[in-house]
């Protein structure tokens, strides 16, 4: 009788134990899975989904944070606007799809081309955006240069024969430009670099224009 219940109690015990550790497996298991759909739903939601860099919305989020950052320490911070020139003829002329991997390429050719703390962004359809944290505005015209000559020289694929070359404009700008009491200085460092681009447009583009001394200059 005696023996018969220790049976029994070492039975449920070890059948209570085995229960157990399936429970744990389960639940780390799906703790697991969840984490990873997190992760993969965290990065769609700050990813431009056809060249796979930020979106505009992450790219303001660590404007700000950036901004922040350097104007506390008082350290450099420069910013670059590109706009692909007459994008619109590479869509009319040769059609959409090679106009996205345009768009693919030169994401591309900015990564590839700048430290892995600047941010680079889609800022809108023709338009990239790269936030280079420690850097000063002499520092960003050179950077902007290399990639202006760099997306100039590229030959784009569009078919087994044909390769077509595009332009690009840039406008850069420096949180050093700006007032040191001015409110909202993400907003100004972004207009700075849009009027460089416009002035980069205007002055025939495929340049660099720097805002500088309160007005856009040619670098
Ligand atoms: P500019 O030199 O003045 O910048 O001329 P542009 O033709 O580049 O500028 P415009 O604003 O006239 O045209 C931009 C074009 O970009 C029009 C739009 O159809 C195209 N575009 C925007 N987003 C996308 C996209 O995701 N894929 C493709 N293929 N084209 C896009
Ligand atoms: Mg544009
Ligand atoms: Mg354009």
């Amino acid at each position: 009788m005696r023996v018969n219940s220790f049976i029994v109690i070492g039975l449920s015990l070890a059948v209570s134990s085995a229960l157990l550790v399936i429970v744990f497996l389960l639940v780390s298991r799906v703790a697991r899975r969840l984490s990873d759909a997190y992760h993969i739903i965290e990065k769609l939601s700050i990813t431009d989904e056809l060249t796979q860099i930020y979106n505009r919305r992450y790219f303001y989020s660590r404007l700000e944070e950036e901004i922040q950052r350097a104007a506390r320490y008082l350290h450099p911070l420069s910013l670059l606007l590109l706009d692909i020139d007459h994008f619109k003829k590479v869509n009319d002329v040769h059609g959409h799809q090679v106009g996205d991997d345009v768009l693919i390429g030169i994401a591309s050719i900015i990564k590839s081309n700048t430290r892995a703390v600047d941010i680079v962004g889609r800022y809108g359809g023709e338009e990239f955006v790269v936030i280079l944290p420690e850097t000063d505005e002499k520092g960003a015209s050179v950077i902007a240069e290399k990639l202006r000559k760099l997306i100039e020289r590229h030959e784009f694929d569009i078919s087994d024969e044909k390769k077509i070359n595009v332009t690009s404009s840039f406008g850069v700008s420096s949180l050093n430009m700006l007032a040191e009491d001015i409110p909202d200085k993400s907003r100004h460092i972004i207009k700075l670099a849009d009027d460089a681009l416009y002035t980069a447009k205007e002055s025939g583009r495929n340049t660099v224009v720097l805002f500088s001394d309160g007005e856009p200059k040619q670098s």
